[in-house]
């Protein structure tokens, strides 16, 4: 039994090993050039929320820093995000206008909670004491949010901002502006294909082996190389190894660069990984694409406020205030596709903005009727995916009276929502509105073992000197579940930290 069990172990190893090396292109150790193409004192890799941050900082703190990126564009999955960013505080001060204050312990203790205790408490310290410094930093550089505050699945605590487009492009665009106006030099369409360390598992990172239209080139990294390449959702074949119940029907809402090998790369030279298995679904993704669109925001800002989820049937099947595993994981055994977010005309303003939603009902993303029978009907004459549904009327009727009972008690006996009295809105009045959902491949929680300094510890718990890494492409912050509006703060705090550590060897002061 014993030696069937090993050899099962040694076969996935291997299979792992093949396919970890097949995807980074180049098995085994590649010894350092004698002489490199390029040198800089920091090269960050990746241009997303996280490459962007730790590339400024690392130039504030006086290295010549370069950022590549493999794409004709920086942004990476970060420019689809929802454009939601979760700060205890900032100087808009949006959590005490609603009468609301939080707090950093509360942050803290819903993102533990959130993650079932599997992320690391000073990742996580850094994630909430570095994001209000970073929401300021991007407000006093043009980032312009949203007047209002929310508290979706997850949370506890009113921190929820969203930038002006409800997108991260917002937040990408003005990071795009500080690393230009900084003097970072930034290469386009090159594509990191080798890291360089001194000897197999052993020694100091040096730096990496890019491929551009004109063919490869090598980067010496004087004082670090700092990995900033996302996560692999978008890879097929790496989701599979690790959760193979994620097939070709599950929808996918990250950019084709979500691949992953920055992370194989690290492997190859001998960087520790943990948590790769906790692949999150954006539970309220277009059900026809599979995209994370601005429509598809709405149901997220929305739970607080008193929007309510209902199934093929017009029945709720889970708590609104869950969070994103526990609402897909809901919506998958809802018995039917898709599900919907049901609101009306009162509650537009409190978590969207009505020139919004009437563009996503022009994109008949959002269907808007005067009366609940009506609804179903535009919900029932469409499509999705092919598929047409049979909501009864009576139903989503039953359902909502319920639901404003509940609102009235303050209390809901069916799923055990938190219900914030005087904020949760009844479902009263037309018109009203439904907009389609259903989960999607969104977010790896796993990655690169870091330590709070953002260094990239090895298999056997030391730091490999000279590699730092920040973002989606490391693992242990968001433990088992990211809780949605904690990836930008994540990012861009531990990419602070990496470009602040990769040019001068000390963090930056976060509390
Ligand atoms: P994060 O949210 O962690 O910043 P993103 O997905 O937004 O991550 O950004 C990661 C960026 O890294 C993307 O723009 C992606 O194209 C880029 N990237 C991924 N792999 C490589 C690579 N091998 N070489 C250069 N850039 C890469």
């Amino acid at each position: 039994m014993l030696r069937k069990v090993l050899s099962g172990v040694v076969a996935l190893t291997l299979v792992l090993g093949i396919v970890g090396m097949a995807l980074a292109g180049e098995p085994g150790f590649i010894t350092p050039p004698g002489s490199w193409d390029e040198t800089y004192d920091v090269v960050v890799v990746g241009g997303g929320f996280a490459g962007l941050s730790a590339a400024y900082f690392a130039k504030k703190a006086g290295a010549d820093a370069v950022l590549i990126e493999k794409m004709p564009f920086v942004g990476g999955n970060s420019i689809i995000n929802g454009g939601v960013y979760a700060s205890y505080t900032s100087k808009l001060k949006l959590a005490e206008k609603l009468g609301q204050p939080d707090s950093p312990e509360k942050h803290i203790e819903d993102t533990v909670v959130g993650g079932d205790f599997m992320g690391d408490p000073a990742l996580i310290e850094n994630l909430v004491y570095g994001s209000p410094i970073i929401l300021d930093l991007l407000l006093d550089n043009g980032l312009q949010v949203r007047d209002m505050i929310s508290r979706p699945g997850g949370h506890y605590g009113y921190r929820t901002h969203t930038t002006i487009n409800q997108s991260g492009s917002d937040v990408v665009l003005t990071q795009k502006k500080m690393v230009e106006e900084a003097g970072v030099k930034v290469l386009l369409n090159t594509k990191m294909t080798y890291i360089y360390r001194e000897k197999p598992m052993e020694g100091r990172v040096l730096g990496i082996r890019v491929e551009t239209k004109e063919g490869e080139r090598n980067i010496l990294a004087k004082k670090g190389v700092i990995l900033a390449t996302g996560g692999f959702a978008n890879n097929p074949d790496m989701v599979r190894v690790h959760v193979p119940w994620i097939t070709d029907e599950v929808g996918c809402t990250n950019h084709p660069g979500a691949t992953g090998e920055g992370l194989v790369m690290a492997k190859q030279i001998g960087a520790n990984s943990l948590h790769e298995c906790y692949i999150q679904l954006y539970p309220f993704a277009d059900p026809n694409t599979g995209i994370l669109d601005a429509a598809a925001v709405v149901p997220f800002n929305g739970p607080s406020f008193g929007i309510v989820y209902v199934d093929v049937q017009g029945k709720r099947y889970v708590d609104e205030g869950q969070r994103r595993d526990v609402c897909s994981m809901a919506a998958l055994n809802s018995g039917g596709f898709p599900t919907f977010s049901i609101f009306s005309d009162e509650m537009v303003e409190l978590f969207s903005t009505r020139e919004d939603i009437e563009k996503y009902i022009k994109q008949d993303r959002c269907f808007k009727a005067d009366s609940l029978e009506q609804l179903v009907k535009e919900i029932n004459a469409r499509t999705y995916k092919g598929q047409k549904v049979n909501m009864p009327a009576d139903n989503l009727i039953a359902t909502i009276k319920q639901h404003n009972g509940y609102i009235d008690q303050g209390a809901d006996p069916d799923f055990g929502k938190k219900i914030d009295k005087g904020i949760a809105k009844k479902i009263v009045a037309g018109p009203y509105y439904a907009i389609p959902q259903w989960p999607s491949v969104h977010h790896t929680m796993g990655g690169v073992k870091i330590t709070p300094r953002a260094e990239v510890e090895d298999l056997w718990g030391n730091v490999i000197p000279g590699f730092f890494a920040a973002g989606e492409v490391t693992g242990g912050v968001h433990g088992t579940n990211r809780l949605g509006s904690n990836a930008i703060p994540d990012c861009a705090v531990h990419g602070m930290i990496a470009g602040t550590m990769a040019a001068t060897g000390k963090p930056p002061v976060l509390k």
